[in-house]
C-alpha cells in the first residue's frame, strides 16, 4: 500500500478541525471555538459511535459476517452505519421518522440501504413509532444486529475514547465549556465524561430544542409534554439509557427559529457548511456566554453539514412558510400575557386540598402551577383534585403535593405564538418563565381570546 493512504475510508474517521469563530460571538467575553465534526467522511460525529457499536458487535459475535445492521435513525447514525457496512460487507434497514428530509433518506438509499418511514407524531412507544418498528424488524430479521443507538452504551464510549481525548489534545487542556445538543446524548456523555476526568472544572452545557423533555426535566425534575419542532437531530420525546444527565452543569434552550438563522449565519459569515443542530448548539453556547459574562474558552460541537437541509433551512420559501425568516406577525407570549392580570396565581405544594379549590374558584381558573421556594415543581388541576375527591380516600385538609402532575410545557416571554397552537394541542397549559422566574399562565381559551381579539 502506498504510504501516505489509508486502508480504508473508515481510518479517516476524526481528527476533525478545531475552529475559532471570527464574527459570531463577537458581543461575548468568552472565545468560541467549533469542533467541525461535519467533515467526518459520512457527514457527521456519529461515525467515531458507529464504529465502535459495530466492532463492539463484532466483538461479541452479535454480528456476524453477511449480517444485517438495523437501527432507528434520523439520518446521521444511519449514514455511519451504512458506510461502515459498505468497507465491512453487511446489510442494512433503516428505520427513520417521516419528519426527517427527504435527502437523508435518498443519502441512506444511495449506499445500498433499505428504509423504512414512520409517522412521527405518535407515542414511542405506539406500534407504528419508528423505534417500535425498528425494534420489530431487528426481532425478524435472521443474523441481524440491531444497534440501538438510544440505549448502547458503545455509543457513548465512543465519544469517550476519540472525541474527548482528540478535543484535550486540540485544546492544550485549555478547554473550559464543553457545548452539545442533546439527542441520544452520546456526544456530551462520552466527551464530557473524558474531559471532566481530565479537568474536573471543564462545564458540560447541554442544548436541548424548545418541544424536548430535557431542560424541563434537568431544570425542574419534572417530565412535562413534549411537542413537536423542526430542527432535526436534537431533543427527545422519552429518556435514552445512553444519556447522563448528571453530567451536566447547565441546560440551555433555544427554538427552531433561533436555530436556523444561526445556522445561516455559521455558513454565510463563517464559511461553515453546517446543519441546523450546528446552529442550535453555537446559539446555545451564544446564549449561555451572554449569560456567564466570563473570559474563557467554549468549545462547541458542530455535528452535521448543511447539505442535508438545503430544502429546508437554506430555501426561503420553506423559512417564510414555516415563519422562521419574516415576522408572521402573530406576536410572542409576552404578548399574550399582556392581555391578561399580571399576577400569577400559584399554589404550594404543602397547601391543603380546600384551600387550592377556593384560589381556583376565587379567581374562575381551572389548573395552577405548583411553585416551592420559587422553584416550578409541576402543576395541579381540577381535574386532579376531582379524581381525588371521588376516590373517597383523602381529605380537603391534605397538601395537594402528591396530585402535582406534568400536563404543561413551558415556554419563555419570547417564544413565538405559531408555537402555543401546537403545544396546546397536547398540553393543558403552556407556563410562562424567564430564567426559573413564573411570569405567566397560557390556556387554550388565553390563546383563542389573543387570536379573536387580533383579528376583530
Ligand atoms: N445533531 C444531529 C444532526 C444528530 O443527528 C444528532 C444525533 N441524534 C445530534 C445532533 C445529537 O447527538 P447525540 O445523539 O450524541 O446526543
Amino acid at each position: 500500500m502506498m504510504t501516505g493512504a489509508k486502508p480504508s475510508i473508515l481510518e479517516a474517521i476524526g481528527g476533525t478541525p478545531l475552529v475559532k469563530l471570527r464574527r459570531l460571538g463577537a458581543d461575548v467575553e468568552a472565545d468560541i471555538y467549533v469542533k467541525c465534526e461535519y467533515l467526518n467522511p459520512g457527514g457527521s460525529m456519529k461515525d467515531r459511535m458507529a464504529l465502535r457499536m459495530v466492532e463492539a458487535a463484532e466483538r461479541s459475535g452479535q454480528l456476524r459476517p453477511g449480517g444485517t445492521i438495523v437501527e432507528a435513525t434520523s439520518g446521521n447514525t444511519g449514514a455511519a452505519l451504512a458506510m461502515i457496512a459498505a468497507v465491512r460487507g453487511y446489510q442494512c434497514i433503516f428505520v427513520m421518522p417521516d419528519k426527517m428530509s427527504q435527502e437523508k433518506i435518498a443519502a441512506l438509499r444511495a449506499f445500498g440501504a433499505r428504509v423504512v418511514v414512520c409517522p412521527t407524531a405518535v407515542e414511542p412507544d405506539d406500534p407504528r413509532s419508528y423505534y417500535s418498528v425498528a425494534r420489530r424488524i431487528a426481532a425478524e430479521t435472521p443474523n441481524c444486529f440491531y444497534a440501538n443507538q438510544y440505549h448502547n452504551p458503545a455509543n457513548p464510549e465512543g465519544h469517550y475514547v476519540s472525541t474527548g481525548p482528540e478535543l484535550w489534545e486540540q485544546t492544550g487542556g485549555e478547554i473550559d465549556v464543553f457545548c452539545a445538543g442533546l439527542g441520544t446524548g452520546g456526544t456530551i456523555t462520552g466527551t464530557g465524561r473524558y474531559l471532566k476526568e481530565r479537568k474536573p472544572a471543564v462545564q458540560l452545557v447541554g442544548v436541548d430544542p424548545v418541544g424536548s423533555l430535557y431542560y424541563d426535566y434537568v431544570k425542574t425534575g419534572r417530565v412535562t409534554k413534549p411537542f413537536t419542532y423542526k430542527v432535526e437531530g436534537i431533543g427527545e420525546d422519552f429518556f435514552p439509557s445512553t444519556i447522563d444527565l448528571k453530567l451536566l452543569d447547565e441546560i440551555v434552550r433555544v427554538d427552531d427559529r433561533e436555530c436556523f438563522l444561526t445556522t445561516r449565519d455559521l455558513v454565510r459569515l463563517e464559511g461553515l457548511y453546517v446543519g441546523g443542530s450546528s446552529g442550535a448548539a453555537v446559539a446555545g453556547a451564544l446564549k449561555y456566554a451572554r449569560q456567564t459574562r466570563r473570559k474563557e474558552n467554549i468549545v462547541v460541537l458542530l455535528p452535521d453539514g448543511a447539505s442535508k437541509y438545503l430544502s429546508k433551512i437554506f430555501n426561503d420559501d420553506w423559512m417564510r412558510e414555516n415563519g422562521f425568516l419574516d415576522d408572521t406577525g402573530l406576536g410572542v407570549v409576552a404578548d399574550v400575557l399582556r392581555l391578561k392580570p399580571a399576577e400569577v396565581i400559584t399554589a404550594r405544594s404543602t397547601d391543603r386540598v380546600r384551600d387550592v379549590i377556593a384560589r381556583m374558584k376565587a379567581h374562575g381558573i381551572s389548573q395552577l402551577p405548583v411553585v416551592d421556594d420559587g422553584k416550578l415543581i409541576g402543576a395541579v388541576a381540577e381535574v386532579d383534585l376531582l379524581r381525588y375527591l371521588v376516590s373517597g380516600e383523602q381529605s380537603l385538609d391534605s397538601p395537594v403535593g402528591p396530585l402535582v402532575e406534568s400536563e404543561y410545557a413551558t415556554v419563555s416571554p419570547q417564544t413565538k405564538v405559531e408555537l402555543l397552537q401546537g403545544l396546546l394541542a397536547d398540553a393543558r397549559m403552556a407556563i410562562v418563565l424567564d430564567g426559573e422566574q413564573i411570569v405567566g399562565v397560557i390556556t387554550k381559551i388565553d390563546l383563542i381570546d389573543y387570536l379573536a381579539r387580533r383579528a376583530s
